[in-house]
This record gives C-alpha cells, structure tokens and sequence, in this order.
C-alpha cells in the first residue's frame, strides 16, 4: 500500500489570474493582492476536499491546477 499524498498544486508560470479556482472553490483556494491563488487545503482529504479539488482542475483555462502524488 502506497504512504502517498495527494497534494494540490499551482504552477504559477501557467496562471492566468483567472481566479476561477478562489471565486468557485474558496475553501480551497484564496486570492492574493497580486491576484495569484493561494492553496488553502494543500491536502484534500474528504471526499468533499477532494471533489472540489477536481472541479478546480477541470475548470481552470490556464491548465495550472494539479493534483499530484508525493
Ligand atoms: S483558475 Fe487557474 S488560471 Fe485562474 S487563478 Fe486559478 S490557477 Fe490561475
């Protein structure tokens, strides 16, 4: 069994300042003064974390959101 951890992440040099993921999903994401995203709940644990996380991903134009093993 993998000890991995899903961690949610931002790769700003793709970023668009959309601000999809912080006006949609502000339990995990909020907007900074430069209009970048910060990631409130880096690990999304519940299955309600975790779908908005998904949802996030699925929505940003930039393709900037990711959900990587670690
Ligand atoms: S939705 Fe994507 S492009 Fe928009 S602010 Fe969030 S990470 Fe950046």
């Amino acid at each position: 069994m993998s000890d991995a951890v899903r961690m949610l992440k931002v790769d700003f040099d793709k970023c668009l300042k959309a601000g999809e993921c912080y006006y949609n999903h502000p339990d995990l994401f909020l907007m900074t003064e430069s209009g970048f995203p910060a990631i409130k709940a880096r690990r999304p644990a519940t299955p309600a974390e975790l779908r908005e996380a998904l949802e996030a991903i699925e929505v940003c134009p930039a393709r900037a959101i990711s959900l990587a093993d670690e």
